[in-house]
Formats: C-alpha cells, structure tokens, sequence
C-alpha cells in the first residue's frame, strides 16, 4: 500500500487540511519485480555461453591452437556454445513478441493427422538417434481452427522436451481427439504427448511453465534446452484460447495433455 500525504486547503476554511491518498500498488510492484527478475535471469543465460566463447577462445590463441585434437575439441564446445546462445536469442525475441501481441494468430483449419505426421518427420531423426519411439496416432480427417507455426511451435516443444528426459531405448507417444467441455456446448480437441522418460517431481510441476525454471539446471543445458519452450508453449496455448496441463511421475514418465478449442471463438 503506497500512502501520500497532502496537504490542503478546503476553500471557505481557514485551517489547513491534510489529503490521504492510498493507492494498492501490490500489483503494479509485483509485475515490475517480475520485470527486473526477467532481465535479470536473461543476463545470466546470455553471459554463461559468451563467457565459454571466450574463455576457449582466448586458450586457443594463447596456444592450444598447435595441438590439433585440443583444437577441435574446443572449437567444437565454441560451436555448441555458439548454438545455445542462438536458441536463446531466438527463443527471448519469441516470447517478446507474443507478449507485446505483435504478431497476431492467424487463424485456419489445419487437418491434424497430416499436421502430426509432418512433426513427426521433423524429429525422426533425433529419436532414431537415441533409440526413441515416436508413436502418433489421431482420429482420421480431424481437422482444428489454429494458427498452424504456433501450433507447430506447441507440438515441437512438447514432443521435443519428451525425447530430451527419456533415456534410451523409451517411447513419446502422441494422441489427439475430440472431447466435449462439461456443459457439452463446446468442443475441444485434446492432444496429449507423453514419454517413459524420467518424470517431473511433484514440488516442482506447479512451476516448470515458468521463464528459465528447471528442474534440473545441468540436464537442461546438456540436453540443448533455453528454460523458455514451455514457457513459450503456455503463452501460445493461451493465445488460443486453450489450456495445458501435465501429469507426471518420477521415473515412470510425463503426460503433457493440451486442450484448444476446435473452432476458435
Ligand atoms: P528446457 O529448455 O530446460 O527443456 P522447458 O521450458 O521446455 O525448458 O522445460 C522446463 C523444465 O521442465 C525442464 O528443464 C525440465 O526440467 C522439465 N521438463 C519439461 N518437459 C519434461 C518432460 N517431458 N519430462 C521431464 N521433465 C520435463
């Protein structure tokens, strides 16, 4: 609560009065909190792959550059660094621009067998590499009224963060059909992505839709995450009027269940 004291003069009166203004800025400080922690946090994110470019940078030129194998090793980790610090930025100017709403949805029917299929294809090869399942299955001529990139930013992020947290040899399986709201006048389409990967403990599940929140900060980085997808995935699903939830058990796997309207309202 922010009090200011004014002092005043009623006109007519003679004695001096005194204005109390209380204004509830709990809200207001809050978001500027959440504004600073924000830049913060992406100062951080940024500063750590810079300072690996460099670092290896330097012990390259101050020698390390003679011996072939060191050499490439390093320039290898500049490399990945390099990457990192690309995602983020991309990832960072994302989320900027769905939250000044910049860039509004466009809106169209998407047939989503095809849609899932075309993920699916985009990320075969990455399973293929760690032995993953991909098993997607969807009602035939299922069709949903979406903005088709963002959808496919949704579906990437949640399928791609399932093959990242399941060890070798496990399965992502996707699903979508039609389910009715409670009151049975609207419809939604459902699509869940779940893995047999090493789940999410239940203390930390009300908070991974946050900005830079992981569970496990080193499993993250090694595994090529920013800390911003499902942030990023959140925002989009609202965007379409949607919601996302996840059920999770350590060490049996995760179930990511995604509901968007089927026609946009
Ligand atoms: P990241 O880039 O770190 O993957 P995300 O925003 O996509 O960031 O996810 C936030 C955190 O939620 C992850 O760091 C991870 O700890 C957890 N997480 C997300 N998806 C899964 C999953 N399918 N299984 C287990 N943990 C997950």
């Amino acid at each position: 609560l922010e009090i200011n004291i004014v002092p005043m003069t009623m006109s007519g009166e003679e004695e001096p009065g005194l204005l109390l203004v209380m204004q509830d800025v709990s809200a207001i400080r809050k978001l500027e909190r959440m504004r600073s922690e924000f830049v913060a946090n992406v100062s951080h994110e940024l500063k750590t792959p810079v300072a690996a470019v460099k670092g290896f940078a330097e012990t390259l030129l101050a020698g390390a550059i003679n011996d072939p194998e060191t050499a490439r090793s390093f320039l290898t980790i500049i490399q990945d660094e390099s990457d990192r610090l690309n995602r983020l930025i991309g990832d960072i100017l994302e989320l900027s621009k769905i939250e000044s709403r910049r860039s509004p949805l466009q809106f169209s029917p998407i047939e989503l067998p095809s849609f899932l299929g075309r993920m699916t294809e985009l990320l075969s090869a990455e399973a293929a590499r760690k032995d993953i399942e991909l098993d997607v299955r969807t009602e035939e001529g299922l069709f949903l009224e979406a903005d088709e990139d963002r959808l496919g930013q949704i579906v990437m992020n949640l399928m791609q963060n399932g093959i990242n947290y399941t060890p070798e040899g496990g399965r992502v399986k996707v699903r979508a059909f039609v389910v009715a709201s409670e009151n049975e006048e609207e419809e939604f389409v459902r699509i869940t992505v779940s893995d047999t990967g090493i789940g999410i403990p239940k203390k930390d599940i009300p908070r991974i839709f946050e900005r830079f929140y992981r569970v496990d900060k080193a499993r993250s980085r090694s595994s090529g995450g920013t800390g911003l997808g499902l942030s990023i995935v959140k925002h989009l699903t609202e965007l379409h009027h949607g919601t996302i939830r996840v059920e999770s058990t350590v060490g049996v796997g995760s179930q990511f269940i995604l509901e968007l309207p089927l026609i946009q309202p």
